[in-house]
């Protein structure tokens, strides 16, 4: 054991609070810990391959202790281990269970890909080019929907498992009602198998009638609302170009009318309503009684306003919120929230559910791809079991999209907890090649700034 060689690991990160405290993680396992002063330099001592011996003799400690728990969590590495080796065969197991089915859990259902609104920030239309927003071709039918259900539910089955999360999009799926309506009456006549459910709508086409069947199912309902009516009016319009600030208050108060208040909204910020989103959005978001606020800034076009001043705009509000008991978090939050909780050391992750292998999306021709949004077909719906073979096109994107397994993202400070950030975001730099650059610093300016709240906080 005495001479055994160490070195401080390539991958440990240190962030320094202003309270003589330090933040110590590993950019490929997470595992965040704060610390004093005197264990940074002890680490730091390791910068050079040391053996046990060399160190007794400058400190004074339990050293055999010491070294056990840092090398239990790869910030001090022996020389014969490669941690990118050691994630590699963590991921094996990981990958086995893919292959069996396993993590599938989430059937998102292309309802419509049609929408009566005309929200030029919309990812959907911007990532997925479409000739028309409204042709009725865009609906799914009934017998898709149908079989869409039976084929992921006998798959959820075969693996061993009896719940199902359903997940109603697109772009506006009440626009095809009657199909949402069938889902939910067929789901529920499924025996042995359990069912939640989630619809994105942008409300307008809500009646109390629909409103009562989302209620007595316990739909859960996300909805988005740009900011106060004037933020809100500037881009997100119908197709006439008008704004949709009081058709959007008056269904979520239907909702609350009928004792089913939604939880929360979702603000998208572009260059046009940056600066009209400020801590009057939170106090609107209280006085109409919700208590979720999330905020993303456009995630599939550059913008002009600097990452700086959204990172700045990002932690005051978050401030604010927190100070009023509102959550607020957006994909901005994503690396910091899976820094803190997670770890390919004790469960696998990815980016999202999607980029995990739990998500499949059918879409309304028959394709199959990751999440709503992405425009990566990695199947057809008639082939839907190939999907699970080892070299299937699904299995490769999950995959090469796994924390360590991107070149892209090879060295970055938060590549075990960003691993490679939104799909979709990738896929629409390919036509806007300023995009990722300025995400990734987005992603990584925040998760600074969030490590810094938060040792702050201590
Ligand atoms: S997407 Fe960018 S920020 Fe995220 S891990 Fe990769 S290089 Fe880092
Ligand atoms: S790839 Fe992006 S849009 Fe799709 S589920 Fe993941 S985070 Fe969401």
């Amino acid at each position: 054991m005495l001479n055994q060689t160490y070195k401080k690991s390539s991958y440990c990160q240190v962030v320094k609070g202003n309270n003589d405290n330090f933040f110590l993680y590993h950019s490929l396992f997470n595992q965040p810990r704060i610390v004093t002063k005197s264990v940074v330099d002890f680490l730091d001592i390791f910068e050079d391959y040391k053996t046990l011996k060399d160190v007794s003799e400058i400190f004074e400690g339990d050293l055999d202790e010491i070294i056990g728990m840092f090398e239990k969590i790869y910030f001090l590495v022996p020389s014969n281990i490669n941690e990118n080796s050691v994630l590699v065969s963590l991921q094996k197991e990981f990958l086995e269970q893919l292959q069996k089915g396993y993590q599938i859990s989430r059937l998102e259902l292309a309802i419509s890909n049609a929408c009566n609104f005309g929200c030029k920030h919309c990812m959907h239309f911007l990532n997925n080019e479409m000739p028309t927003r409204v042709d009725p071709k865009l609906n799914m039918s009934v017998e898709t929907a149908k079989a869409s259900i039976d084929k992921f539910v006998e798959k959820v089955r075969a693996s061993g498992n009896n719940f199902i999360r359903v997940h109603f999009g697109n772009g506006e799926p009440l626009i095809n009602w009657k199909v949402i309506l069938f889902c939910l009456e067929y789901c529920e006549s499924i025996e042995d198998t359990k069912f939640a459910y989630a619809i994105n709508t942008n409300l307008s086409l809500l009646t109390k009638q629909k409103a009562e069947i989302l209620k007595k199912y316990k739909v859960k309902i996300s909805t988005s609302l740009d900011g106060l009516r004037e933020s809100n009016d500037l881009i997100r319009v119908d197709h006439q170009g008008q704004g949709t600030f009081e058709r959007i208050i008056s269904k979520i108060k239907l909702l609350q009318s009928i004792d089913y208040p939604i939880d929360g909204f979702s603000i998208t910020v572009t260059d046009a309503n940056f600066s009209l989103i400020d801590s009057k959005v939170i106090d609107f978001a209280k006085s109409i009684g919700v208590k979720d606020v999330s905020m993303d800034f456009d995630l599939v076009r550059s913008m002009n306003i600097s990452v700086e001043d959204c990172v700045n705009k990002i932690i005051s509000l978050r401030r604010y919120a927190h100070q009023n008991n509102l959550n607020f978090y957006g994909t901005w939050e994503t690396p910091y929230r899976i820094l803190m909780s997670n770890s390919w050391l004790s469960n696998p992750h990815a980016f999202c559910p999607a980029m995990e292998g739990k998500t499949i999306e059918f879409n309304v021709d028959g394709t199959l791809k990751t999440c709503g949004h992405t425009n990566t077909v990695v199947g057809n719906f008639e082939q839907f079991d190939e999907c699970f073979l080892p070299s299937s096109k699904y299995l490769e994107l999950i995959n090469s999209r796994l924390p360590g397994n991107n070149d892209f993202c090879k060295g970055c400070e938060i590549e075990g907890c960003c691993a490679g950030q939104c799909h979709v975001t990738l896929e629409s730099s390919q036509k806007d090649s300023d995009l990722v650059n300025r995400t990734c610093q987005l992603m990584k300016m925040t998760t600074k700034a969030l490590i810094k709240e938060y040792l702050q906080d201590q």
